[in-house]
């Protein structure tokens, strides 16, 4: 089952944000529009994406694998 990353819980229905790429639930962003929380200003064009954008997007992918990874789940 797929987890949020904002509230850590296991949810459902989780959808991964456009602008961050973190995964989060309907409890934590806009699940319509693909933006959680902490990307809710940035609902615009998707294609509007910075390379500093891109980096950070890559780097919470790594901390979710060593997150995964730690726990051995
Ligand atoms: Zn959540
Ligand atoms: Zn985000």
């Amino acid at each position: 089952m797929p987890r949020c990353s904002i509230c850590r819980q296991v949810k459902d229905e989780i959808a991964t944000c456009k602008e961050c790429g973190q995964k989060f639930c309907r409890d934590c962003g806009n699940y319509n529009k693909g933006y959680c929380d902490d990307c809710k200003e940035y609902e615009k064009d998707d294609e509007e994406k910075t390379e500093e954008d891109k980096e950070v997007a890559h780097e919470v992918q790594e901390i979710e694998q060593e997150d995964i990874e730690a726990k051995g789940d």
